[in-house]
């Protein structure tokens, strides 16, 4: 249990806040996508969307080491990193009140960079998230892809987490309204596999992405 402290404590909403590391890893283990943040030399900022990994108590990321992002976070860079699930639209009577249903963490620090057995350990644990069963299946990276490729680890210490999930908060002179009102759910799920044009004859699709889900 992590107290709301600091810069992480939520002020906006708070009784959104959920202090459980088991709420966070949830979180971040059912996302595919990271949105994080980093500025120029101007101060100009950045939200850069990138695929992620959870690895025990830290988020891995990979990138080139020609990107901006990667580049200034291996420097030392402060950074923000945030996972949003979209659960589903509020339908509130007013639209004041009309909100969303989510799960989102959010994770402040700074990353290190993952070095030799750990690089390669690091891109399995993002690949393995993404794409379970690939790594495995699919040629592994080179010497020189891992030359032009950064893995960042960034710490779970300093997080949060807030889950909307309630039904529409109307305010009471707006119940009689003839407008309807609830949940309208949202779920994300995956299409038919296409092959690619260029794929050789004899090839399925791999029994492992056949099990890919989507909440
Ligand atoms: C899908 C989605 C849609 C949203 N839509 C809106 C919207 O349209 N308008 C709106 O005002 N807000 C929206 N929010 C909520 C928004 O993310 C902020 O929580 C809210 O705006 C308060 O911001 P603040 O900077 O005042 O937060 P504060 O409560 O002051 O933030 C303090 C600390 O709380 C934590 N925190 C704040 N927000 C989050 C979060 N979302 N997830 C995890 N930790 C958090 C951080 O550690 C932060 O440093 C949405 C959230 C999600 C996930």
């Amino acid at each position: 249990m992590v107290p709301p402290v600091g810069r992480t404590a939520v002020r906006r909403l708070p009784e959104k806040q959920v202090h459980d590391r088991a709420a966070l890893d949830a979180v971040l283990d059912a996302g595919l996508v990271a949105h994080v943040a980093v500025h120029d030399d101007g101060g100009q900022p950045y939200v850069v969307p990138v695929g992620y990994a959870r690895d025990g108590d830290s988020v891995l990321i990979h990138g080139s080491t020609a990107s901006r992002l990667f580049r200034s976070l291996a420097e030392g860079a402060p950074t923000c990193l945030t996972v949003t699930l979209l659960d589903g639209l509020v339908l509130a009577r007013s639209v004041f009140e009309s909100s969303m249903h989510y799960r989102s963490a959010m994770v402040l620090g700074m990353a290190t960079t993952l070095e030799g057995p750990d690089q390669v350990r690091g891109l399995e644990r993002v690949s393995e998230h993404l794409m379970p069963g690939r790594w495995a299946d699919a040629r592994q990276p080179s010497r020189k892809e891992l030359a032009a490729t950064l893995v960042l680890s960034l710490p779970l210490v300093e997080w949060s987490v807030k889950v909307s999930d309630g039904p529409p908060d109307d305010a009471t002179d707006d119940l009689a309204l003839p407008v309807w009102a609830g949940i309208l759910p949202l779920h994300e799920r995956y299409g038919q596999p296409t092959p690619a044009p260029d794929l050789r004859d004899g090839l399925d699709v791999p029994e492992y992405v056949r099990g890919w889900t989507r909440r």
